[in-house]
Order: C-alpha cells, then sequence, then structure tokens
C-alpha cells in the first residue's frame, strides 16, 4: 500500500516526504525514507508519536556513521535529530548534560572547556550521543556506559520517560534498549575537575592518532565488526586481524571494498550500493568463518528494505 504522506499529524519542525537519505549517511548508500521528521524539539516530538497511527514504522536516525541503509529505503517516518536545539549542551558541577543530536566530539570538547575530565574518548567516535547509545559506542579504553548517569526518551506512543543507565542493558558494543525508544537527552557524569588545555591536547592526541589509522576521509563505517571478544577478556581477538588472517584485505564487491588501510572497515569506492557493501560484508564473515571458525557480528546496522528488481 502506498504511503500515506498526507494524513501525517502536524509538525513543528520539518517533514519531508520520499526523503534521500543517502546524504546522511556517511557510507552515502541507500534509497529514501517515506518521510524524513526533523523535530523542533522534544515536545514536537512527542505530539507527533502521539498522533501517528501505531501502524506506522518509526526509525531515528543520528549523523549515520553506523549504518547501512539499505537501497530499497527506509519505510514509514525516519527522524533525524540536528540542529541547533537538538545539539545543545550544558554543564552544572561534575554533570553534563546534552541533547541526543550533540556530536560526541562536541561534548568531549565541551567537557575540556568546561575543564570536565574523563569524556575526551568520546573524541574519537564520529556519530552522535544518540547513537552511542545502540551500541554502547566507545574507544581508548572507555565507553558509553562508564560514563553515563541517565537520560530521557520519547516512546512509539509520545510518551516522555526518564531512564537509569541499567534500563540500557549495556555490554561490549550492544544495548538492550527497545528499538522503538529515541534518546532525547543523556546525562553523563565526569570523572573529576581537569586542566582544560591538558585535555584539548588530549583530545588533538587522539585525532591525531585516528588520522594515522583510520581511513577516516574514506565513504565508511566505521568497525564493521565487533571483536569476539569483549575488552577485558583474556587472548582478545580482534575482528581486524581475523579479516587480515582470512585474505580480505582489499577485497572488493562492485563499489565496495575493505579498507587497506585498516581491514574491519568497509568503504564505499565511489559507486557502490547498500547491496555490495551488505554482500561484501557477508563474504568477509564467510572467508573468517571458513579460516578461523569465527562467526563475526556486525557492528555496522543495516536498515531498511532490499531494493525490488
Ligand atoms: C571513521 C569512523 C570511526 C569510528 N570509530 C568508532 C569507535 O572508535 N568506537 C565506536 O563505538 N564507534 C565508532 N564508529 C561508529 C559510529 O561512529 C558509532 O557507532 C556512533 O555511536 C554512531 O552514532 P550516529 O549518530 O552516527 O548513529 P547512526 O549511525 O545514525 O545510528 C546508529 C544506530 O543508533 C540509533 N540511534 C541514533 N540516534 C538515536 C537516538 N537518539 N535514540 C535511540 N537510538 C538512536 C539508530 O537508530 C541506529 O540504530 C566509527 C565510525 C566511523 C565512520
Amino acid at each position: 500500500m502506498a504511503f500515506d504522506f498526507a494524513s501525517l499529524p502536524a509538525v513543528r519542525g520539518k517533514l519531508i516526504e520520499n526523503a534521500p537519505l543517502a546524504p546522511y549517511t556517511w557510507f552515502r548508500v541507500g534509497g529514501p525514507a517515506d518521510a524524513l521528521f526533523l523535530p523542533a524539539d522534544e515536545e514536537d516530538l512527542s505530539q507527533f508519536l502521539t498522533a501517528l497511527p501505531e501502524d506506522v514504522p518509526v526509525t531515528v536516525l543520528g549523523v549515520g556513521s553506523n549504518l547501512i541503509v539499505r537501497d530499497g529505503g527506509i519505510e514509514g517516518v525516519v527522524v533525524r535529530l540536528a540542529g541547533g536545539y537538538w545539539g545543545n549542551v550544558e554543564s552544572e558541577g561534575l554533570l553534563l548534560a546534552a541533547r541526543a543530536g550533540a556530536l560526541d566530539l562536541s561534548v568531549a570538547k565541551y567537557a575540556a572547556r568546561s575543564g570536565l575530565s574523563g569524556l575526551s574518548f568520546f573524541s574519537g567516535i564520529p556519530g552522535t550521543l544518540g547513537g552511542a547509545t545502540r551500541t554502547n559506542a566507545g574507544c581508548y579504553g572507555r565507553e558509553l556506559k562508564d560514563v553515563l548517569a541517565g537520560a530521557r526518551a520519547v516512546t512509539r506512543g509520545g510518551e516522555v520517560v526518564e531512564l537509569t543507565p541499567e534500563h540500557f542493558g549495556f555490554s561490549y558494543r550492544h544495548s538492550e534498549l527497545p528499538e522503538d525508544l529515541i534518546v532525547t537527552t543523556l546525562i553523563l557524569q565526569a570523572d573529576g575537575e581537569g586542566d582544560p588545555e591538558a585535555l584539548a591536547e588530549e583530545i588533538a592526541a587522539h585525532q591525531a592518532r585516528r588520522a594515522e589509522t583510520q581511513p577516516i576521509k574514506d565513504k565508511t563505517s566505521g568497525s564493521t565488526f565487533a571483536n569476539p571478544d569483549p575488552p577485558d577478556t583474556e587472548n582478545q581477538r580482534s575482528a581486524w586481524k581475523l579479516v587480515d588472517a582470512a585474505g580480505c584485505r582489499g577485497l572488493k564487491v562492485g563499489g565496495a571494498q575493505v579498507s587497506e588501510k585498516h581491514c574491519n572497515f568497509l568503504i564505499n569506492t565511489g559507486d557502490a550500493t547498500a547491496a555490495d557493501l551488505e554482500a561484501l560484508g557477508e563474504l568477509v564473515r564467510a572467508r573468517v568463518l571458513d579460516t578461523s571458525g569465527v562467526e563475526l557480528r556486525w557492528e555496522v546496522r543495516r536498515i531498511g528494505r532490499l531494493k525490488a528488481d
């Protein structure tokens, strides 16, 4: 049945019909959303979801740095928390409140300027705080769960709810957060006070290390597969080493390629489709299973409809 755009509830933000999503993802692939909703604020989002018929699917996007949107696009309404209101960050004492659309890098920089330590690791993650809640994003030995003190979210029915860290059920690159909850605000706990200049240097060092080891200028989505063992286990096996050992460095399917620079990254060399990227990821998983017996778990989330032929 055709999507009935005209019957969607009125909003104060923007509502766009048949909106291309590729420009909103790092991979730059994927089909359109039936409707794209850019809510003005939390109340706009909540009122819209309250009035939206229950059978319309809703999907939330951050900045698409951990996503393959499939070529057939996304059914229903895609919500994107972007722009002024959604990027707001403020602090009081050692607590920092940030809206879910705030970039992790902006949060790290804000904390550094405010002399709050323990949050610099966010500068290594190119997504939003909202996106970080899905995979318990982290780097340099820390992850969201180490610093999350609380959150607010809107349910699919439009109710605004307060969440404790326990609601997220975090583990290594995983959370148990119900798929239909849209996180709107996060409260982060800093470790203590720190010297703003030293914290800014920490961020600069993280970024320099990234640029050296990762293809951050390419159309990519970061680590494709989670490491098979959580970081605190003995004999930790890295996904990239398994991919390398399976001979997949540089492997191609259509316009998709396993990065030569970091072989747990897939890249769109220019004209890749979402199907190319997904097929390449599955080929890598099959080869790793063959060579090492390990079944790699996708860390990149794949969402939407396959393209009808
Ligand atoms: C070069 C590069 C390096 C990277 N390095 C790291 C790294 O070191 N560590 C790491 O953990 N990740 C890394 N990533 C992956 C990615 O940046 C993180 O997973 C990030 O947290 C995703 O945020 P996003 O805003 O881009 O989310 P998206 O990719 O837009 O969405 C990811 C998921 O989060 C959900 N989501 C988004 N916003 C919300 C919300 N408000 N409420 C509920 N759910 C929401 C979406 O529905 C989707 O399922 C890297 C990516 C790239 C491209």
